[in-house]
């Protein structure tokens, strides 16, 4: 009996086929697809991924097909040999992904929910019963008033570029002559940003992480601090009990991020990401389930997994690219001076203020963590010497 369970096992090793373990496709090649690579294999699931390049970040590391996700026929052979597909970025052409749903592909999430993270201006009109900046959309400067306020690229906009504050109408006009129609937003004077992280299953099981505070700086985002620190627990409440209202009224299947304004006692919704997301990253270390890990049971339909955090708090630092980044050789100083210090690097190629990788840090003490993690990223940018 031994040997022929012996036999059977060696079968099944050798035989991928009888593997009934699911293969996720995911369109890009990034770091956010780069960093489910880890907890995919600790599951056993198959992961397949559509690059650009075969030097993507992912791609570096894992299974995937190189070809152009804005061409049908590439990415529908694609999405063939997988059993679910699933995005890293917001640039699939909502056609490729009907076209995807007519075939009988499972996309999650589906093109009706993905809209509202492409078009800024869908997703003011879908989310209209919940608080939001006013917002209207403009195709012309003529008739435009309250400024200063903020005007967006309706869709293609990331990390502050496709926003702008505008403080008169002939500043509008310039930006009207590139876009032809943007959306007006109110300028809210809000205290500080936070995203809550949700995950949300077809069955429509769901959780949300502890809401982040999210600092920016020139529209980039350098740190995040969990839980957000300034929030009460009665809006911290609040503001989870909006993201998973919101996740279950446009039906979302995946993970997904709601950025928010915070002004005293008022929420407002800005933007939706629907896929793992910066403010999310400390989740790798400081959550029992990390976002990654949640984003797939999320699409296979499994059961989610624990979000409570592993520390009172963890705290994130992104590091961006220098002109001459080695995020190498800052390891040796400053792992000997912080061994809780955790690092991620994406291995992608060093472009000024490009994001290039990431710092963890958990504790309970949010002076020593941020301190500790801004020591961190101004020691690899140079910044600091010691
Ligand atoms: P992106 O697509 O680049 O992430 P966002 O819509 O998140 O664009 O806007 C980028 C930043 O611009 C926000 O993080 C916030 O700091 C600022 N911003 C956006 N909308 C408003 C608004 N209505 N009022 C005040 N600031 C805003």
């Amino acid at each position: 009996m031994e040997f022929m369970f012996l036999r059977q096992t060696l079968f099944i090793y050798d035989n991928p086929v009888s593997d009934t373990f699911p293969t996720v496709g995911i369109i890009g090649a990034g770091q956010l697809a780069r960093m489910s690579i880890a907890p995919a294999e600790a599951l056993g699931i198959n992961l397949l991924i559509l690059a650009q390049d075969s030097n993507d970040s992912a791609a570096q590391i894992a299974n995937h097909i190189v070809g152009d996700y804005r061409d049908l026929e590439t990415v529908l052979s694609f999405a063939k040999k997988c059993d679910v597909v699933t995005f890293e970025h917001e640039l699939v052409p909502l056609s490729i992904i009907k076209s995807l749903e007519v075939a009988g592909i499972v996309v999650r999430p589906s093109s009706q929910a993905f809209i509202y993270s492409q078009d800024k201006a869908h997703m003011r009109e879908r989310l209209a019963n919940f608080p939001a900046p006013k917002s209207y959309v403009a195709t012309s400067a003529a008739g435009v008033s309250g400024y200063p306020l903020i005007a967006k690229a309706i869709s293609g906009g990331y990390d502050g570029r496709g926003v702008w504050k505008v403080d008169s109408e002939d500043e509008l006009s310039e930006i009207m002559t590139q876009l032809g129609r943007v959306l007006i937003e109110e300028l809210v004077d809000f205290d500080y940003e936070i995203a809550v992280m949700v995950g949300r299953s077809p069955h429509g099981q769901a959780t949300t992480w502890a809401p982040t505070q999210t600092i920016q700086k020139d529209g980039i985002c350098t740190m995040t601090i969990s839980p957000a620190p300034a929030l009460s627990a009665e809006l911290s409440e609040k503001a989870q009990k909006l993201a998973l209202d919101i996740a279950q009224e446009i039906g979302v299947v995946g993970v997904m991020a709601v950025e928010l304004f915070v002004k005293g006692s008022q929420l407002f919704v800005n933007e939706l990401a629907m896929r793992p997301h910066n403010s999310g990253h400390w989740t790798i270390e400081g959550s029992q389930t990390s976002q990654f890990e949640q984003h797939l049971r999320a699409v296979l339909d499994l059961p989610l997994g624990d979000p409570s955090m592993t520390a009172p708090l963890a705290v994130m630092g992104n590091i961006l690219g220098q002109d001459n980044s080695d995020m190498y050789r800052p390891y040796l100083h400053l792992m000997a001076r912080n061994p809780r210090l955790k690092f991620h690097h994406y291995k992608k190629e060093a472009r000024k203020g490009r994001k290039i990788g990431h710092v963890n840090l958990l504790g309970d003490d949010i002076v020593e963590l941020t301190q500790e993690v801004q020591h961190a990223l101004d020691y690899m940018s140079g910044e600091v010497d010691e």
